[in-house]
């Protein structure tokens, strides 16, 4: 068995821990999770989760009364053709979907309670970074990013939670140089 890092949970040969910041964020996350996200080995939400003081992660698959009862006061980031811009002004907690983007789509879809709250997609989304997996969502950015793009528009300040996306580059990083650069460049870049 590989050794793992009793801190982050990663192989010790990509052990994290060296470019994991805490930071209280003020607006709450809350995730909904797809229970293969949560094994996944390139969960970006596992990232979050070890930076961030303020989250919380759910299965996706809660009845209608958990649903109700955990977003209260929520709004959900998740962009489709009836989504609203995010207001600047909104600080109530953010709900974001955790899966691949045809996952959460029928995570949205088949949970009338996701619909009973306010839903907001990013104003002038980044452009993903996420070079080894498919991404949750059309405009590629992977949960981690869309939380951090939320958070910094929120709080207007671009640097805050830049550690995040660092330990993601780095998570990343790590990861192509593990599996080596042959089966990167076959797998992912042709
Ligand atoms: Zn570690």
């Amino acid at each position: 068995m590989r050794p793992y890092c009793s801190s982050c949970a990663y192989p010790i040969q990509t052990c994290l821990c060296a470019h994991i910041v805490h930071i209280q964020n003020p607006i709450k996350i809350k995730i909904l999770q797809h229970p293969k996200e949560a094994k996944h080995a390139l969960n970006t939400v596992h990232i979050a989760r070890l930076c961030l003081e303020n989250i919380e992660v759910r299965s996706a698959f809660l009845t209608h009364h958990e649903y109700t009862t955990w977003l209260q006061d929520c709004a959900l980031i998740f962009p489709h053709p009836q989504s609203k811009p995010l207001p600047k002004d909104y600080r109530g907690s953010l709900v974001f979907i955790d899966a691949t983007w045809p996952k959460a789509r029928g995570i949205f879809r088949y949970n009338p309670a996701l619909k009973q709250i306010p839903c907001y997609h990013l104003v002038d989304p980044p452009k993903g970074e996420y070079r080894i997996r498919k991404t949750r969502t059309e405009s590629n950015l992977s949960t981690l990013e869309a939380m951090v793009a939320a958070l910094r528009y929120l709080e207007n300040d671009p640097l805050r939670y830049q550690p995040l996306i660092d330990a993601f580059r780095a998570r990343i990083d790590g990861q192509i140089q593990h599996m080596g650069d042959a089966v990167f460049i076959k797998n992912y870049l042709s």
